[in-house]
C-alpha cells in the first residue's frame, strides 16, 4: 500500500521576491487541494528560523532555499544555515548543501527567457561536472511559460487559454536528464517557481501566476510507506526521503489531476517503487498504471521503446540501463499534450 500526497516545490514569499506571506501560500494550497508547499526564497532561510515550517491544518510547509543569482540557481532542502552566493563555483554551492546534510536539484537548467521578462535574461546551469546534486527540477513551469511567451499574445494565450501550451519539460534538459541517469541516479522533480507578481497599470492591478493557479499546474508527488501523522519532523523525513530517492513522479494537474499513477517493478514477489534500482535478472517486469486512458511512453536510455494508447502496461526487462515513463493525454480542446513524467527505475 502505498500513499500519495502532492506538493507544489519552488515557491517565492515576502521573505524575497514573492508577493505574499506563508499564509497566502498556505490558503492557496487548500484551494488547490495539494498537501504540501516546498517554500525556496532566494538566497535566505530567514522564514526558516522563525519557525515557519510545520503544519498548517492539512498543509505541510516545509523550508528550503533557491540559491545563487545570475547563474546555476540551486533549489536546496533540509539545510539550515544560510550559504552564500556561489554563482560562478555551483560545485561549492552543492557542497556546502551536502555540508549541512542537506539535498539539492538545479532549478531551471536549460531556460531560454523571453524578451518580454527581465529583458530576455535566462538563467541557466552552466557546469554540467558538477557532482553530487540530488537532481535536477525537469519541468520549472515558470520558466517554461517564458520560454513560450515569444510575444505578448503568446504570453496571454499561454497563460489563459492553453496552459499547456509550452508542451512539458524542454527537450535539452530531458536529454541531459537521460544521459545522466545512464551512469548514476539523478532524481527528476517539478516545480512552479511562484512569485505571485503584482503589477499595476493605473487603476488595474493585476497578480501574474498567483499561487493558487501554479498549484494546480506542475506538482511532484510523492509515494510514501505510510501516512504522514501530523507529526512534523517524523512527516517532514518522510516526504524529504521520498524526494532524494526519487520516489515520486511529476504531473502536470490542470487539465486532469495525475493523482493515482504508479509505476512499479516486480521481481518475483518484491516490488520496486520509481527511483529505486535493481540488479538485472530474466524475471522483472516493468509496470505502469495511468489515472485514465494516455499515451503511456516507455523511454529506455533515453530512446523511446514502447507508445501505447492503454492505462495500464507490462514490459518485460531485457537490459541494463534507466528506464523511466511519461504519459500524455487529451488537453486544451482535444489536443494531446505531456501530462505525467516519473521518476526511472534503474537497472544494473
Ligand atoms: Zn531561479
Ligand atoms: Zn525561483
Amino acid at each position: 500500500m502505498l500513499y500519495e500526497y502532492t506538493g507544489n516545490l519552488h515557491i517565492h514569499t515576502t521573505y524575497s521576491d514573492g508577493s505574499g506571506n506563508i499564509g497566502d501560500v498556505v490558503m492557496a494550497a487548500k484551494k488547490a487541494g495539494i498537501d504540501f508547499v516546498g517554500i525556496t526564497d532566494h538566497n535566505t532561510l530567514q522564514s526558516y528560523r522563525e519557525g515557519k515550517e510545520g503544519w498548517y491544518d492539512d498543509v505541510l510547509v516545509l523550508i528550503g532555499v533557491e540559491l545563487n543569482t545570475r547563474y546555476n540557481h540551486y533549489l536546496a532542502f533540509d539545510v539550515k544555515e544560510d550559504i552564500r552566493d556561489y554563482t560562478s563555483n555551483p560545485q561549492q554551492t552543492i557542497d556546502e548543501v551536502n555540508k549541512q546534510g542537506g539535498f539539492g536539484f538545479m532549478a531551471h537548467p536549460f531556460e531560454k527567457g523571453s524578451r518580454l521578462v527581465f529583458g530576455g535574461k535566462a538563467f541557466t546551469w552552466n557546469d554540467w561536472n558538477v557532482k553530487g546534486h540530488t537532481g535536477i527540477s525537469i519541468w520549472n513551469y515558470c520558466s517554461r511559460w517564458r520560454d513560450a511567451a515569444t510575444s505578448i499574445v503568446k504570453g496571454f494565450y499561454c497563460y489563459y487559454i492553453n496552459r499547456n501550451y509550452q508542451a512539458g519539460p524542454d527537450d535539452e534538459t530531458l536529454r541531459k536528464w537521460d544521459e545522466l541517469t545512464q551512469t548514476r541516479k539523478v532524481v527528476g522533480i517539478g516545480c512552479s517557481d511562484a512569485h505571485a507578481h503584482r503589477v499595476s497599470y493605473g487603476f488595474l492591478k493585476l497578480t501574474i501566476f498567483p499561487y493558487e493557479y501554479l498549484f494546480k499546474t506542475v506538482n511532484t508527488h510523492v509515494l510514501l510507506g505510510r501516512p504522514l501523522k501530523k507529526d512534523f519532523h517524523a512527516d517532514k523525513r518522510m516526504v524529504y526521503n521520498a524526494l532524494k530517492r526519487g520516489h515520486c513522479f511529476i504531473g502536470f494537474d490542470f487539465y486532469w489531476n495525475s493523482r493515482g499513477f504508479r509505476y512499479w517493478a516486480e521481481k518475483g514477489k518484491t516490488r520496486f517503487l520509481m527511483g529505486d534500482g535493481i540488479d538485472l535478472s530474466d524475471d522483472i517486469v516493468l509496470k505502469v498504471e495511468a489515472p485514465r486512458m494516455g499515451i503511456i511512453r516507455l523511454i529506455h536510455n533515453g530512446k523511446l521503446i514502447l507508445a501505447k494508447k492503454e492505462r495500464f502496461i507490462t514490459y518485460t526487462v531485457k537490459h541494463k540501463g534507466s528506464y523511466r515513463v511519461e504519459v500524455y493525454s487529451k488537453g486544451f480542446l482535444g489536443s494531446t499534450h505531456p501530462w505525467i513524467y516519473s521518476n526511472p527505475i534503474y537497472i544494473y
